[in-house]
């Protein structure tokens, strides 16, 4: 995927921001719009107009509609007849205590699992999932974080592919748990943390221990409720 420039000074763009069209410009559109969603530049519950993200980044309104269709089908724009766009709301305490109850009923489990089915191909591919989000080039510190949540539900989404249990992990993946809960708050503690616990997961794959696993994978949900709860006060 190739990255997009949005400005050259890494700040977020401010309405000179203007998208290099180097690649896909719906893609980089999308990418760009994705990224001030999760870093809160668009903050929960806004609204977006068109014609602004028009202006913002120099195109036409055909990638800008295109992108905020895909948001919407990832839960992260609304769109209400004859009002237009708004950004979800952020989910509500009561959600976030449900998603985190649920993780942890399936996801440790499923993490033991595919402990036991692990093999050189299914680690390699964790392995490169994980070192994705351990990358700190670029200078687009939004784009960073959007691609970090991106990155750790791929992560946790191959996981439980590798748990070989489809129903489970569809279940997790519709709620795309990972774009509301790293919309909670945009702090580098976010991504850091994460990165050592997932080193622990790995460890537990490398050795095929599926106990070792699930209790890595335990940790890591547990203490991820524990960053975002903040949140809420
Ligand atoms: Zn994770």
């Amino acid at each position: 995927m190739q990255p997009v420039i949005l400005s050259n000074n890494g700040e977020a763009p401010t309405g000179a921001g203007r998208i290099q069209r180097a690649s896909s410009l719906a893609e980089d559109v999308y990418e760009a719009i994705f990224a001030q969603l999760m870093s809160l530049k668009i903050a929960p519950g806004s609204r977006i107009t068109v014609d602004n993200l028009v202006k913002e980044f120099d195109v036409s309104h055909t990638p800008i509609r295109e992108a905020l269709g895909r948001l919407e089908g990832e839960g992260l724009v609304l769109k209400t007849h004859l009002i237009g766009y708004r950004a979800a709301p952020q989910i509500s305490r009561r959600r976030f205590d449900e998603l985190y109850e649920m993780r942890l009923l399936l996801e440790p489990h499923g993490a033991a699992k595919a402990a036991a089915a692990m093999d050189e191909a299914k680690l390699g591919t964790l392995l490169e999932a994980a070192g994705v989000m351990s990358r700190r080039e670029g200078k687009d510190e939004r784009l960073r974080y959007s691609n970090f949540a991106r990155q750790d539900a791929i992560f946790h989404d191959k996981i439980m592919e590798y748990a070989e249990n489809e129903l489970i992990r569809e279940t997790l993946g519709y709620q795309h748990t990972h774009f509301h809960i790293f919309r909670l708050m945009y702090h580098s503690r976010v991504t850091e943390e994460a990165l050592d616990e997932h080193e622990a997961i790995l460890a537990a794959f490398g050795s095929a221990d599926p106990d070792a696993a699930a209790k890595a994978m335990r940790a890591h949900i547990e203490h991820s409720r524990d960053r975002l709860l903040p949140a809420f006060d």
